[in-house]
C-alpha cells in the first residue's frame, strides 16, 4: 500500500449535489489508482447548517453509487452512522478538544489572537471601506491587545473569536495539480477567523488540523476553495507542519455553460436515484465531467475508472453536465442490465402509474421481467418504462390515431384478423419465436406480408401503431390475453367500420 491518503470531506447538508460525487469519486479513483486510502470526514463546524439524517442521507448516496470508503464515517449493517479507522473521531463536532489544543499553541507562538469586535463594529468599518473603495477586510482593531486587556474582557464574559495573525506582506506558494503553480499576497488576505464566538473551529482551521492529524497526502476539492488555499498552506507553515498536495477541480457547468444549480432541476443524486438511473451509469458519467481518458472510450466499469483515471487528464475549465449525454450513457447499461434487475428497478413506477397494485408486486413480477425485456431498448432510465407499457396491460384499448384507424379499414384486414385469431387459438407454444412462426405461415398462406401483415397485426393487438417487437409483445401478452383483445377490437372497431 502506497502512502497516498485522500479524503472527501462533505458538510452534511441534506443534499447531495452531482458536484459533491464527483470529487467523492474522484477522490475515491486517485486512491484506488495509487494504492492508497480513501476516507470520509464529516465537518459539521457549521452548526446553524445542521440536518438531520443528513450524514445517513450522504453515507447511503455514496454507497449507492458504490463510491466506498474503508477508513472513517460509515454506516453499520443496521444503517446507523458508524466511524471506523485510526485517525479518529472522523467527525469534527466529535474533535473539539483537539481543535483547542491547536489554536493554543497558536495563541502561545502569537500567530493567533482574540478578537472582541462586534458585529456592529466590524459592519460598520465594512462599510466605510467600501465608501473608501477599498477591499472589505479585517482593520486588525484587536491585534495589539495586551495579555491584561484579553484577560478583563473574558473574565468580563465579553464574546470573542481567534482570528490567525497574517504577517504583512509575506508571500504564500502552493503547487496545484489542475491549475499549477499559484502564489498569493498576505496583504491581499484577511487574519481569518478559527474559533467562532460559540467555541467551534470553522471550516478553515478544522480542516487544516484535522488533513495533518489525518496523515493526508492529497487535497481534491471543488474550485470554490482555491481562494481559501493560501489561508490553509499559510496555517500549515505556522505549525511548521508539511502541506499537501492541492487539487482543485473544475466547476460542473450546465449547457448554457452557467455553474450547475438547484433551480435548474435534477443536480442531486437522489434525483437521479429516484428517476432509475442505474448507479453504473451515473458514476460512469460523472467521472467523465471533467476529466477525459487518453482515448475516445467512454464506457467505463469502476475497475477501469481505477485503471484509467489520472489528475494530469481533469481539465482547468469547468466539465458541462449534460443529460442528453448522461442518458445516452445509462441506456447503455440499461440495456446490459439483467432483466430481474430491471424488473426490479422499474417495478415501483409501475405500481405508482397504477398499471400493477401494491400487493400484486410479487404475483406480477415475472410478467414486469418479459415486459421489460421486451422494451429495455427504448429505455434510457427506469421511470421511464411508464411511457413503453400500456399495451401491455387490460384488454380493452383505443385505437391510438387516426392513421390507425385508416389502416385498418384496408381490404386486407378482415382476412387478416380472421387468420390471426385461428392461428393463435390453435398454437400450442406461444413464446416470442412461434409468434413469429404465426406470423410466417399467415404471409405464406394468405400473401399478406410486410407492413400489412405486422402493422395490421400491431394494431388489432395494441391499437398502436409503434412498438417493441410484436411477436414478443404477444408473447408478454399470453395467449389469452391476445385472443380476448382481438374479440374486443373486432366487437367494438372491426365490425363498426363501414
Ligand atoms: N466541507 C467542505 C465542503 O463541504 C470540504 C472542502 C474541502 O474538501 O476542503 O465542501
Amino acid at each position: 500500500m502506497s502512502n497516498v491518503r485522500v479524503r472527501f470531506a462533505p458538510s452534511p447538508t441534506g443534499f447531495v449535489h452531482i458536484g459533491s460525487l464527483r470529487t467523492a469519486l474522484y477522490n475515491y479513483l486517485f486512491a484506488k489508482h495509487a494504492g492508497g486510502e480513501y476516507i470520509l470526514r464529516v465537518e459539521d463546524t457549521d452548526r446553524t447548517r445542521l440536518v438531520d439524517g443528513a450524514i445517513e442521507n450522504m453515507l447511503n448516496a455514496m454507497k449507492w453509487a458504490g463510491v466506498n470508503h474503508t477508513e472513517g464515517v460509515m454506516l453499520d449493517e443496521n444503517g446507523n452512522v458508524t466511524q471506523k479507522g485510526e485517525y479518529g473521531p472522523y467527525i469534527q463536532s466529535e474533535r473539539l478538544d483537539i481543535y483547542q489544543k491547536y489554536i493554543k499553541e497558536l495563541l502561545d507562538s502569537g500567530k493567533a489572537y482574540y478578537c472582541f469586535c462586534t458585529k456592529e463594529r466590524l459592519d460598520a468599518v465594512r462599510e466605510q471601506q467600501k465608501e473608501a473603495g477599498e477591499t472589505p477586510r479585517y482593520d486588525g482593531h484587536c491585534r495589539d491587545l495586551t495579555p491584561e486587556e484579553v484577560q478583563a474582557k473574558i473574565d468580563a464574559g465579553e464574546p470573542y473569536v481567534i482570528r490567525l495573525r497574517l504577517p504583512e506582506d509575506h508571500k504564500i506558494t502552493f503547487t496545484d495539480l489542475v491549475r499549477g503553480d499559484m502564489e498569493f499576497n498576505t496583504n491581499d488576505l484577511d487574519d481569518q477567523v478559527l474559533i467562532k464566538t460559540d467555541g467551534f473551529p470553522t471550516y478553515h482551521f478544522a480542516v487544516v488540523v484535522d488533513d495533518h492529524l489525518m496523515k493526508i497526502t492529497h487535497i481534491i476539492r471543488g474550485e470554490e476553495w482555491v481562494s481559501s488555499t493560501p489561508k490553509h498552506v499559510y496555517l500549515y507553515e505556522a505549525f511548521g507542519w508539511e502541506k499537501p498536495v492541492f487539487v482543485h477541480l473544475p466547476n460542473i457547468l450546465n449547457t448554457e455553460k452557467k455553474k450547475l444549480s438547484k433551480r435548474q432541476g435534477d443536480v442531486a443524486v437522489e434525483d437521479f436515484k429516484k428517476k432509475g438511473y442505474l448507479p453504473e451509469g451515473l458514476v460512469n458519467y460523472v467521472a467523465l465531467v471533467g476529466w477525459s481518458p487518453e482515448d475516445n472510450q467512454e464506457i467505463f466499469s469502476m475497475e477501469e475508472l481505477e485503471k484509467a483515471f489520472s489528475i494530469e487528464r481533469v481539465s482547468k475549465s469547468g466539465g458541462v453536465f449534460d443529460t442528453e449525454k448522461l442518458n445516452w450513457v445509462n441506456h447503455h447499461y440499461m440495456k446490459e442490465a439483467d432483466d430481474a434487475v430491471l424488473a426490479e428497478l422499474c417495478m415501483p413506477y409501475l405500481v405508482e402509474a397504477g398499471y400493477i397494485a401494491e400487493d400484486e408486486k410479487e404475483a406480477k413480477m415475472d410478467l414486469v421481467k418479459e415486459i421489460v425485456s421486451a422494451v429495455k431498448e427504448k429505455l434510457h432510465y427506469a421511470k421511464e418504462i411508464t411511457d413503453h407499457v400500456s399495451i401491455f396491460f387490460g384488454d380493452k384499448f383505443e385505437i391510438e390515431t387516426e392513421e390507425g384507424m385508416e389502416f385498418l379499414k384496408l381490404e386486407h384486414i378482415p382476412t387478416l384478423f380472421d387468420a390471426l385469431r385461428e392461428k393463435i387459438e390453435a398454437a400450442e407454444s406461444f413464446d416470442a419465436d412461434s409468434n413469429f412462426a404465426i406470423l410466417k405461415s399467415i404471409q405464406k398462406e394468405y400473401k399478406i406480408k410486410g407492413k400489412n401483415l405486422y402493422m395490421g397485426s400491431r394494431i388489432m393487438l395494441t391499437g398502436q401503431m409503434h412498438g417493441p417487437d410484436i411477436p414478443k409483445v404477444m408473447e408478454v401478452l399470453g395467449k389469452e390475453n391476445c385472443l380476448r383483445r382481438l374479440d374486443y377490437v373486432k366487437a367494438n372497431v372491426l365490425d363498426k367500420l363501414n
